[in-house]
């Protein structure tokens, strides 16, 4: 059997490794001198932000403030390759399909705008008044400005963001499907519920004060890796870091900094974990359950031998609502379910409890390992449950931490993109714009897809992104593009959703955060981002653009506002030429923005006040509110396990040479694979009972009950530290497998993280 594509792991994250990585990168890109250049002002006060994830920057930085996977996304954009007409007319739309996600972007920057000729199945150039004036004229000729998609993903800035909704509501919908209601969708409606705000109540120098790190169903090396930084500085002061998550990730194991030069010289790396636990895909709640159940006994441990309270009793007397509901639900909850959903036993969950009750301070930390599945609103609930009991949030050193993907997820929804807007933020759109705004809710991302698949919607428009790879159910998502009056895509470089043309089609290419966006007067114009700590600060492209035909995001939405509702109500093209016009009327419209402009100036910019931070609690009981519910009946895990045997639950996730669905690369060298993206990791017992060997070839075959065959064809199999019965691959690839309907309870979110399914080939039993 071929397995020359499973190699040795990295003895530890970052290192010498990271280095070379990042040199490869840099080399690719073929400006390997410039990006080195570029990377000195990544995440720095009078620089941009890295267009990665949405990690904060320390008050007192390095000069080498980014990592490696920030190099990989700088060197990505500002690589000198260019997808010009001339790439465009080489290739028809069909031919271009047949390439892989990974061959397509490696063709560099967009250059020109695009307008999609059916009768040569090819994208021609277009000029831009004309691309706007067409667009215009579809969307305004739509019987109901409901027919149309605004899709946006976490890259854009908040100055795109607030004028792109802005243009949407006078145009009258709030049809908004984004990017976090694939992700932390479920984070902000449980922490809504839970604490009144649906948005971390740490910052990074609670990390520096933590006695303990619980970090849940993330995987920071690959996908927030200066967080790693932060975690070896708690692990080397002492600070206890407990990981839940059912794949072994190097960088949650061992770190080498490539900051510190003697580790460097060393070859040394630091241990992160001090305790590693590997719950089955769906186990989190019961996991964290079985730790409260520990701690509420530890306390009637204390109370019955006269010994200090375990519990903070003055947090829960003073602050919270429902703590005996919550009390009482525990009880119930037997340690048989907990293990059996959990995969642990009881001695490694009481272990990781132990960790919790002998700190004072802890930050609990998660993504979309707990984000998405069908009880993720629950789960989260519960860490919130687990956290009020010994009070930790809303003291230094402690809180509840989701830590966002993309850059600017979080200001995106902040700044209105949101298709259940709050009535406050209308009311003060239309009293401050004098316009009639949308009331009616609009579509989130799957609801966008029902309505292209229906044909209720006819138009769909993306500020960023790659709806086509982001989303679940590839196949139909592919048809639904496909079937619309007009799809158009603002972005930098081609990827697969362009390659899903509607009736008419327009690829506009804008500018990235690397680069200067220059205004009439020929000044640089400053953009904002938010990142997971609700720090909002500025960003300045300081290279020239890859092309003099690309415009910024804000200018292409201006112009796409101007030609489809005018300007009687807004001045597009000044706003356009002025970006600190555009933060007036956030600050005029939105809390907590005041003087926006002076203090986005200022070094790491401000703090967006989190009232949970400050213990007051915007929630109906006016508390921090415990919630009761029992654990999820049964997981798919649970389910897979039962049976005649040869299901399995599965999980998508990047590789580390990844992205969202941007792929750098095709290695994962934190999980010894090299040179390949169609692998299924899994546990080698699973493989044996199989008669199976690595690197065999097999089919992923879905099992959903709605009668839709989904096979994701020629994976090779994988061995690897997971837990029986649960597998795991990347998306985009294997989003195939996802089915449309099953989704999040109330989030709505693609259970990307438990999917049944099963194998068909050779062996498969
Ligand atoms: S941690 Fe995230 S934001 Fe920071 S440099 Fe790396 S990818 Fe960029």
């Amino acid at each position: 059997m071929d397995t020359k594509f499973i190699g040795k792991k990295s003895a530890a994250a970052g290192g010498w490794g990271a280095l070379k990585s990042c040199g490869k990168q840099l080399l690719q890109s073929g400006m390997p001198i410039s990006g080195a250049r570029t990377m000195l002002k990544a995440n720095q006060p009078d620089g941009f932000d890295c267009p990665g994830c949405a990690w904060g920057d320390p008050e007192h930085g390095s000069s080498f403030e980014f990592c490696e996977n920030g190099v990989k996304a700088v060197a990505w954009e500002a690589t000198e390759k260019r997808a010009t007409p001339a790439f465009f007319a080489e290739k028809t739309v069909s031919e271009l399909r047949r390439l892989t996600d990974y061959e397509l972007e490696l063709n560099g920057r967009l250059t020109h705008p695009m307008r999609y000729d059916a009768a040569s199945d090819r994208y021609l150039p277009v000029a831009w008044e004309d691309a706007f004036a067409e667009i215009g004229s579809i969307l305004t000729r739509l019987d109901t400005p409901n027919r149309a998609e605004f899709y946006t993903s976490g890259r854009a800035s908040n100055e795109a963001a607030f004028l792109y909704q802005l243009f949407v509501r006078v145009y009258g919908t709030n049809n908004f499907p984004d990017c976090s209601n694939m992700c932390h969708e479920a984070s902000g409606i449980a922490m809504r519920q839970a604490i009144g705000v649906g948005k971390g109540t740490v910052l990074l120098e609670d990390f520096e004060e933590a006695d303990a790190i619980f970090v849940i169903g993330q995987n920071p090396g690959t996908n927030h890796p200066r967080m790693l930084g932060d975690l070896r500085r708690a692990a080397i002061r002492g600070a206890r870091v407990v990981v839940f998550n059912p794949i072994r990730e190097r960088g949650l194991e061992r770190f080498s900094d490539p900051q510190d030069k003697m580790e460097m010289l060393r070859g040394g790396s630091t241990d992160i974990a001090s305790l590693y636990l590997q719950p089955q895909l769906g186990g989190d709640m019961a996991a964290v359950r079985g730790m409260a159940k520990a701690v509420l006994a530890a306390e009637d441990r204390a109370v019955a031998a006269g010994l200090p309270a375990v519990l903070d009793h003055a947090f829960l007397t003073e602050h919270c609502a429902d703590f005996q509901a919550y009390r009482a639900a525990v009880e119930a909850t037997g340690w048989a379910e907990i293990e059996d959903q959990s995969g642990l036993s009881r001695q490694e969950i009481e272990r990781a409890a132990d960790v919790y009750i002998t700190a004072e301070r802890v930050i609990c930390t998660w993504a979309m390992g707990v984000t998405q599945h069908l009880h993720s609103v629950a789960t989260i609930r519960e860490i919130a449950n687990f956290m009020f009991l010994r009070g930790n949030i809303g003291k230094p050193g402690a809180g509840l931490c989701p830590v966002r993907g993309h850059s600017n997820v979080q200001g995106d929804r902040t700044v209105g993109i949101n298709e259940k807007p709050e009535d406050d933020f209308l009311d003060a759109l239309e009293k401050h714009f004098r316009f009639a705004v949308p009331r009616e809710h609009g579509h989130n991302v799957l609801a966008a897809i029902g309505a292209m698949l229906d044909g209720s919607a006819e138009a769909f428009i993306g500020l960023g992104g790659n709806f086509a790879r982001a989303t679940p159910d590839s196949a139909l998502v592919e048809m639904a593009l496909r079937q619309l009056k007009l799809t158009v895509h603002i972005a930098t470089k081609p990827n697969h959703s362009h390659l899903m043309p509607g009736e008419a089609a327009f690829i506009l290419p804008c500018l990235g955060r690397t680069e200067m966006d220059l205004n009439e007067a020929g000044n640089s114009q400053l953009v904002s981002v938010e990142d997971s700590m609700s720090m909002v600060h500025g960003s300045a492209g300081i290279n020239r653009p890859a092309s003099p035909h690309i415009l910024s995001e804000v200018a292409i939405i201006a112009g796409i506002a101007e030609a489809t509702v005018g300007s009687t109500v807004v001045d597009w093209a000044e706003l356009a030429d002025d970006y600190d016009l555009i933060r007036d009327h956030i600050e005029a419209t939105i809390p907590d923005f005041e003087n926006y402009n002076a203090r986005l100036r200022k070094p790491r910019g401000f703090h967006l006040r989190n009232a949970a931070r400050h213990r007051e609690w915007q929630t109906p009981t006016g508390k921090a509110s415990f919630s009761s519910e029992a654990l999820p009946d049964e997981t798919v895990h649970q389910r897979a396990r039962k049976g005649e045997g040869g299901r399995f639950a599965l999980q998508t996730f990047r590789s580390h040479d990844q992205y969202n669905t941007t792929v750098y690369g095709l290695d994962d060298r934190y999980r010894g694979v090299y040179g390949e993206r169609q692998v299924i990791f899994i546990h080698p017992d699973d493989l044996k009972a199989m008669n199976a060997e690595a690197g065999e070839r097999i089919d992923v075959v879905g099992e959903h009950d709605d009668g839709i065959e989904r096979v994701a064809e020629d994976f090779r199999l994988v061995p690897y530290d997971i837990p029986r019965g649960s597998i795991a691959g990347y998306y985009p690839e294997l989003n195939v497998l996802v089915p449309l309907a099953s989704a999040g309870k109330e989030s709505d979110t693609p259970t990307s993280k438990s999917i049944m399914v099963s194998f068909r080939g050779r062996n498969a039993a």
